[in-house]
């Protein structure tokens, strides 16, 4: 190793305080400079050790804290949904488009709207397991089912052991960059009566709604309008309806019924 050498320059930045130069392998540093250079590294590799940290806890939320009532979900893409008719894949170029948008920083909801099984919630997952899995997968993307989250939220009323309160569910669904609310409408249990929602389902969703304003979302709902205004109130409906991206079915009959052969 060189031997360390003091000369007799003095550091231009440090001057008002006479630092000495070090020879050091031909070159003069400054010793207080070199120190300084080596915090501000340290920080600069500590803010981007926590910058992954939140990166990776966002892009995990994905598949740790979405809410599905069927797994097999998670398992539909762009490339495996059945498009044979006109309208399934006309509502397929739809949905590309939505995730490319999405992907360019858009801020708008998509709505799918249609009966039963035509592949709303196959169609919806492919366009957040896209935006989850490009780019710097650092974003937040939640598939939630909204019947399923209610009931978890009601389940807290007697198990206190539970996490699945509501402020648990308005805070998550609040900071998501990108979330799926799965068939809304259908939590009444009741859809097609004309029954309304209780003051407790509205309560969660007026508030995961208002969070929501700026933020894009998806929905997905087997409920025309009017009957989502007769089950909650118009208020609510067109706040989530907002700058409203619509691929509805209107064709296309159950996928699941017509995939069953004898
Ligand atoms: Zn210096």
């Amino acid at each position: 190793m060189t031997p360390l050498e003091l000369t007799s320059s003095v550091c231009d930045l440090h001057n008002g305080k006479l630092v000495k130069l070090i020879k050091y392998e031909e070159e003069e540093i400054c010793p207080l400079c070199e120190r300084e250079r080596n915090t501000e590294l340290l920080s600069q590799q500590q803010s981007e050790k926590i910058r992954q940290a939140h990166a990776s806890k966002a892009y995990l939320a994905f598949s740790k804290q979405s809410i599905l009532t069927d797994e097999n979900l998670y398992s539909a893409s762009f490339g495996n949904y059945e498009a044979k008719q006109h309208e399934e894949i006309a509502n397929n170029e739809k949905a590309v488009k939505a995730y490319q948008r999405y992907k360019g920083g858009e801020v708008f909801n998509t709505w799918l709207t249609g009966m039963p099984g035509v592949g709303k919630s196959p169609l919806a997952m492919s366009i957040l397991r896209n935006l989850n899995e490009t780019g710097e997968k650092d974003k937040c993307c939640l598939f939630i089912s909204v019947d399923e989250m209610l009931r978890k939220i009601r389940g807290t009323f007697d198990n206190r052991e539970s996490i699945y309160t509501e402020n648990y569910f308005v805070d998550l669904l609040s900071v998501a960059d990108h979330l799926v609310l799965d068939d809304l409408g259908a939590e009444t249990g009741a859809t097609g009566t004309g029954k309304q929602a209780s003051d407790f389902t509205l309560r969660v969703l007026y508030a995961i709604a208002n969070a929501r304003q700026n933020k894009p979302t998806i929905i997905t709902s087997n409920l025309s309008k009017g009957e989502l205004v007769k089950m909650y109130d118009a208020k609510l409906v067109s706040r989530l309806m907002k700058d409203t991206y619509l691929i509805k079915f209107e064709e296309t009959s159950d996928k699941r019924i017509k995939n069953i052969e004898f």
